[in-house]
């Protein structure tokens, strides 16, 4: 028996009615030509994908942790790597809610929520990745103005949104010197790297983003100075549960696939289904992927109720579900035998997809650093 409500139900319905009919039958053809199906975003936004976590007077969903866990699972049942984008989005969207004073949140949530424009999240930096309150690129206060110089690495949606949260140093060394801004895409001074050849995540761009004396007005500056690291670290809270989950909806859709493959496919004078062993093989991955989904659906409702332990359960889940859906799917392939490797089946994009879910929004042993501060009650 399901522990969802009927509200949560009609939600992961109607997100997989459209994961189903809008992102997984072009899925592959998206990865191939690394296309990135903004239109498709939008047409989400319909459905209140693009403020899953924002307030409904400014055109959010209103909807929790919890309900954001759903979403983002099923719609990775269509395109991991969709699904993810949509995660990184809700993440800004959510900060400005949160942090955002009312003229912030009328001037960007609006259109943020209907996903008139996107919106990409900028703490990485060549040079700070893990450590990334190390971060280098500064705001320097010039009258009504801050004058941002600096270099983001790795930054999803680059070059296609709208704006562009960005963490830069207002004061001194570490976390308490660093402040968030919102920038907008056509401020004067930004620039954007080449869209990076990568693995997986093909139909999403990865940029650069350049901040060559980009001037951007005080009104721009999300909550005070100094403050800018806690929210860039309150918004990884839920962006973990939303990479853990997007993890759990493609090796899902990994499991389904390798199911419906050996039920279909002969070898030795049988079904492959009737083999034993890879009957136990498929209990394995769908009994582990069920532990991983509890623990999900645990700390999203941890972090629904701010729990304190919420961030090291959050970090508990993201190392936890994207370790164990990663090796789901690429048992799937092994179990698809040469066809899994081959793109027209889908399986192996998916492994890629997957891969890039154990190093992104803190790489995995920087989740193990999360939990082992939490269980020593260390501070750093
Ligand atoms: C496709 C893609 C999309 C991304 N999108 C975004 C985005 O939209 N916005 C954004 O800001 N960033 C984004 N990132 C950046 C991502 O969050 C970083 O790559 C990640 O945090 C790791 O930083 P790094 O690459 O500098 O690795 P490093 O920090 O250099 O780490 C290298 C290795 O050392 C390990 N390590 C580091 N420190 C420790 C430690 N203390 N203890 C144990 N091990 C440690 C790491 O786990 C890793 O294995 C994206 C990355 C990729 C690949």
């Amino acid at each position: 028996m399901s522990t969802l409500t009927e509200d949560q139900l009609a939600i992961v319905e109607t997100t997989r009615d459209f994961a189903r009919e809008h992102l997984a039958p072009h899925a592959i053809e998206w990865d191939r030509t690394k296309h990135f199906p903004v239109d498709v975003l939008r047409k989400g936004a319909d459905l209140g994908l693009g403020g899953i976590n924002v307030r409904e007077d400014v055109g959010g969903s209103g909807l929790s942790r919890l309900d954001a866990a759903l979403i983002y699972e099923a719609l990775a049942g269509g395109c991991p790597s969709i699904a993810a984008y949509y995660s990184i989005h809700n993440m800004v969207a959510w900060m400005i809610d949160r942090h955002g004073n009312p003229e912030q949140r009328h001037r960007w949530l609006p259109d943020l929520c209907a996903m008139r424009g996107l919106a990409s999240y900028c703490l990485t930096e060549p040079g700070a990745g893990s450590d990334a309150a190390a971060l280098r690129t500064r705001a320097v206060r010039d009258g009504d103005h801050y004058v941002l110089h600096g270099v983001k690495q790795f930054i999803s949606g680059a070059g296609s949104s709208a704006v562009y949260a960005v963490m830069a140093r207002t004061g001194g060394d570490g976390a308490d010197g660093i402040s968030a801004f919102v920038v907008e895409a056509d401020s004067p001074g930004l620039s954007f790297g080449a869209n990076e050849l990568k693995m997986g995540w093909n139909a999403q761009p990865t940029r650069q983003v350049v901040l060559d004396g980009v001037r951007v007005p005080v009104s721009h500056r999300l909550g005070a100075e100094g403050d800018g690291f806690r929210m860039a670290m309150g918004g990884l809270n839920g962006g973990r549960i939303g990479i853990a989950a997007c993890s759990l909806g493609g090796a899902g859709a990994a499991l389904d696939a390798a199911v419906a493959h050996l039920t279909d496919r002969e070898a030795f004078g049988a079904k492959l289904i009737d083999a034993q062993a890879l009957r136990f093989e498929l209990a394995d991955m769908a009994t582990e992927l069920e532990a991983a989904r509890t623990l999900v659906r645990h700390a999203a409702s941890c972090l629904d109720q701010g729990d304190p332990a919420a961030p090291q359960l959050c970090a508990m889940a993201k190392r936890f579900a994207t370790d164990t859906a990663f090796s789901v799917a690429d048992r799937a392939l092994q179990l698809h035998g040469g066809y899994g490797y081959l793109a027209d089946y889908g399986i192996e994009k998916i492994v890629r997809d997957l891969r890039v879910h154990r190093i992104l929004e803190g790489t995995n042993e920087i989740m193990r650093v999360i939990v082992a501060r939490g269980l020593i009650g260390a501070t750093r």
